[in-house]
C-alpha cells in the first residue's frame, strides 16, 4: 500500500462547497454534465497527446461510461483519458482550477445571483457533485507509464486523502458517488441517467455509455449540411457549448472551399459573456477541431478580439492533426480562416441591421461595447463604420439608435461635418452650454456616452465625405439656422465694444493663469459663460480620460468664452463702464469660471462658490427691502 496523507482544502474551497453542500438548488443534474464534461476533455487530452507523438496509442477504446447501483446507492462515471497522476490530483482537485471560481463564491455568498444562474453559467466543474454526494471516491491512472495509481476521497468537509493504489488500474479516471440518501431513487436510474446526459451531454465528442447502452448520438453538427439541421438541434448545440439557455441571436453555418477549407458553426448569444462583470477573457474563443478532432478549447487567434461575443466551433481540413499549441499562434491557416470568418460575422450582422432591427438593437446594446473596438481594424473600416449605431440629440429618447448613415440621411442645408459631443447622460448634454448653438440652429448632435466613443470617432475622422467633428470645436457659422434672431438683443455699439474688450483684459486678469484666454463667442445663448479648449487641443472629454489615465488631478486652463448677448454680460458692461474697480466684476467673473468648472466636472472645492452664491442672494434679497 502507498503512503496516505490528509490535507485540507484550500479557503476558497471550503466556501464553495459550503455553499455546494447546503444548496437547495434543484436542478442539480448538472453536476453530471460536469462529470462527463471533464471525462471528455481527459479523452481529448490524451487523443492530443498520442497525436503529436507525446504517447503511443494503445488499443482501449476512448470513451466514457455511466453506472450505478441502487443497493449501495452509488454511481459511478469511468473515462479511458489522461488520468492525472498524484500531483495533478492535489493541483486540479485541491486547489481551484476555474479562474472564475473565487468569483462564483463571492456572488453566491452574496446572494444577488441565484445559485441556479450562477452554476448554470460558470459550470463550477468537479465540486458541483458535492450537490449530490455524501461522499466522493476518485481512482486515476495517468498515460503516464510512470505513474502509480492514486485514490482520492473525501466528503466535501474540510479535508481530502490521497494515498497511491498497489493494484493495477486501467488508465483514466474512475469517480464514484455515495448519493445522498434521498437522490438515491433519482440517479441510480438508468432511464434518468440516459436522460440527462441527452439532455447536456449530446454533443460530447466519444461515446457516452450508460449500464452499457450507448446514450450521446448526434455527430459533429457544424460538418453536417445546413439543410438538415434543425432549428432545436442548433439551439441544443449551443446551450451545450455555452451553459446559455436562451436562443441566440444569430448564427453562422458555413462550409467554406477557399482560400481555405473550413466549416465553422458559430453563435451570436443574445448575452453578455461578462455579464457578472468579472471582466475575464476566459470564455472568449472558439473550440478549433482537425477532423472532428478537438485541437483547442477557446483559441482566440480565430477571430479577432472585437469579435470575441461570438461562441462556435471550427473544424478545417488543411491543419496536420498533430499540430503543437504552440505553433497555431502565428499558423498562416488559422490567418487565412480568421480573416475569411470575420467576413461571415460581418455579413450576418449586416444582415440583421437590415432584415431585423430590433435584434441588431439588441446586439448592440449587448455586445456594442466589445464590438465598438473594431474601429482598429482598418481593413473593414468601411463595414464596420455602417454598424456604428448612436444616439443623438434628434432622437426621442435615450433609448433610440440611429447610424451614421441616418445621420448623413439628414444634414442642414449647408452642412458639411458630422457633429458628437461626449458626455455622462442623455439629460447633461441636452443642458450642456456647448450644444446651445446646435440647438438654436437645430443641427443633430450625436450622444457619446462611453469614452470609447471618442476614441472611435478619434480614429475614423470621416465618414464618407464628411468629417467627424466634436461639437466643441464646431464651427457654426456656416449652416443656416431655423429660428435665429429671435430674441436677439440690439447690437452693442462702438463704445460698448470697446467697454466689453476691456471687461474681458480685467476679467483675464482677475482670473489670472487660470484661464488662457478670455474672448467672446457667438456659440451661446442661454448661458453667460463657458469654458472651452484652446483651439486645437483634444476635446474636453479625451482630456478627462487622458488625465485620469496620467491620475493627473489639477485643473486644466482653458478658455473662458463669454455670451456678448447675454442680459449679464450686458449688466456687466455698465457697471464696468461706471467703475471699473467694482468689486461686483470680481465677484461675477469668479462665479462664472466655478460655475463653468462645475459644470465641466472640474471643480473640487465648491465652498467659494457657495458662500459668493449666498452672499449674492443677500445683496440681491436686499433689493426688495422697502
Ligand atoms: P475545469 O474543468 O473547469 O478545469 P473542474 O473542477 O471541472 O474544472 O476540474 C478541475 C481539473 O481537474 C480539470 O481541469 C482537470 O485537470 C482535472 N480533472 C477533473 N476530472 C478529470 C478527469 N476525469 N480526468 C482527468 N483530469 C480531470
Ligand atoms: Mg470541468
Amino acid at each position: 500500500m502507498g503512503k496516505k496523507s490528509t490535507h485540507k482544502f484550500k479557503a476558497e474551497i471550503n466556501q464553495l462547497l459550503e455553499i455546494l453542500v447546503h444548496s437547495l438548488y434543484t436542478n442539480k443534474e448538472i453536476f453530471l454534465r460536469e462529470l462527463v464534461s471533464n471525462a471528455s476533455d481527459a479523452l481529448d487530452k490524451y487523443r492530443f497527446k498520442t497525436q503529436t507523438g507525446d504517447m503511443e496509442a494503445d488499443d482501449t477504446p476512448l470513451e466514457i461510461r455511466i453506472s450505478h447501483d441502487k443497493e449501495a446507492g452509488t454511481l459511478t462515471v469511468t473515462d479511458t483519458g489522461v488520468g492525472m497522476t498524484r500531483e495533478e490530483v492535489r493541483e486540479n482537485i485541491g486547489t481551484i482550477a476555474h479562474s472564475g471560481t473565487a468569483q462564483l463564491t463571492k456572488l453566491a455568498s452574496e446572494g444577488k445571483e441565484s445559485l441556479d444562474t450562477l452554476i448554470g453559467r460558470f459550470g463550477v466543474g468537479f465540486y458541483s457533485v458535492y450537490m449530490v454526494a455524501d461522499e466522493v471516491t476518485l481512482v486515476t491512472r495517468s498515460a503516464d507509464p510512470e505513474a502509480a495509481p492514486v485514490e482520492w476521497t473525501s466528503d466535501g468537509r474540510n479535508d481530502y486523502k490521497i494515498r497511491e493504489l498497489d493494484e493495477d488500474v486501467a488508465r483514466g479516471t474512475n469517480i464514484t458517488l455515495k448519493l445522498k440518501e434521498d437522490l438515491v431513487s433519482q440517479f441510480a436510474n438508468t432511464e434518468h441517467l440516459k436522460h440527462v446526459v441527452k439532455k447536456h451531454s449530446n454533443f460530447v465528442n466519444f461515446p457516452i455509455f450508460v449500464e452499457d447502452e450507448r446514450v450521446n448520438t448526434v455527430p459533429a453538427l457544424w460538418r453536417e449540411p445546413k439543410f438538415q439541421v434543425k432549428p432545436e438541434q442548433y439551439k441544443e448545440f449551443y446551450t451545450f457549448l455555452t451553459n446559455d439557455d436562451t436562443d441566440p441571436l444569430d448564427k453562422i453555418h458555413v462550409s467554406v472551399d477557399a482560400p481555405v477549407q473550413y466549416n465553422a458553426l458559430v453563435f451570436i448569444p443574445a448575452i453578455d459573456d461578462d455579464m457578472f462583470g468579472l471582466g475575464t477573457q476566459d470564455n472568449r474563443g472558439l473550440d478549433l477541431y482537425v477532423r472532428r478532432v478537438l485541437i483547442q478549447h477557446k483559441n482566440k487567434d480565430l477571430l479577432p478580439e472585437y469579435l470575441g461575443f461570438c461562441k462556435g466551433v471550427v473544424d478545417t481540413e488543411d491543419l496536420p492533426l498533430n499540430i503543437s499549441r504552440e505553433t497555431l499562434q502565428d499558423n498562416v491557416l488559422i490567418r487565412k480562416i480568421s480573416s475569411n470568418l470575420t467576413k461571415q460575422v460581418y455579413s450576418a450582422l449586416e444582415k440583421m441591421a437590415e432584415n431585423d432591427k430590433e435584434k441588431y438593437e439588441t446586439f448592440w446594446r449587448v455586445h456594442g461595447k466589445l464590438f465598438r473596438a473594431g474601429y482598429m481594424d482598418f481593413i473593414h473600416k468601411d463595414r464596420f463604420v455602417e454598424l456604428l449605431r448612436f444616439n443623438s440629440s434628434a432622437c426621442e429618447n435615450a433609448d433610440e439608435l440611429i447610424s451614421l448613415a441616418d445621420y448623413a440621411g439628414r444634414l442642414k442645408e449647408g452642412q458639411k461635418e458630422i457633429f458628437y459631443a461626449y458626455g455622462p447622460s442623455r439629460e447633461a448634454l441636452s443642458l450642456s452650454p456647448h450644444l446651445e448653438i446646435f440647438r438654436k440652429k437645430g443641427v443633430e448632435v450625436l450622444y457619446l456616452y462611453e469614452p470609447i466613443d471618442e476614441f472611435v470617432m478619434d480614429a475614423l475622422q470621416q465618414y464618407g465625405d464628411y468629417q467627424l467633428v466634436p461639437a466643441e470645436h464646431a464651427d457654426l457659422s456656416g449652416i443656416e439656422g431655423e429660428q435665429e434672431v429671435e430674441d436677439k438683443p440690439e447690437e452693442l455699439s462702438e463704445p460698448e465694444q470697446s467697454t466689453l474688450d476691456g471687461l474681458l483684459g480685467h476679467i483675464k486678469t482677475l482670473l489670472g493663469d487660470a484661464v488662457t484666454d478670455v474672448r467672446t463667442t457667438d456659440r451661446l445663448s442661454d448661458s453667460p459663460a463657458c469654458l472651452a479648449n484652446p483651439d486645437g487641443a483634444m476635446t474636453s472629454s479625451m482630456d478627462k480620460v487622458m488625465r485620469h489615465i496620467q491620475k493627473d488631478t489639477s485643473i486644466p486652463a482653458k478658455v473662458m468664452e463669454i455670451n456678448p448677448d447675454h442680459p449679464l454680460t450686458r449688466n456687466l458692461i455698465r457697471i464696468y463702464e461706471a467703475d471699473a474697480q467694482d468689486p461686483f466684476v470680481e465677484q461675477a467673473a469668479r462665479q462664472l469660471y466655478e460655475s463653468a468648472l462645475l459644470l465641466e466636472g472640474y471643480l473640487q472645492d465648491p465652498h467659494a462658490l457657495v458662500g459668493r452664491i449666498q452672499s449674492l442672494l443677500t445683496q440681491a434679497s436686499g433689493w426688495y427691502k422697502k
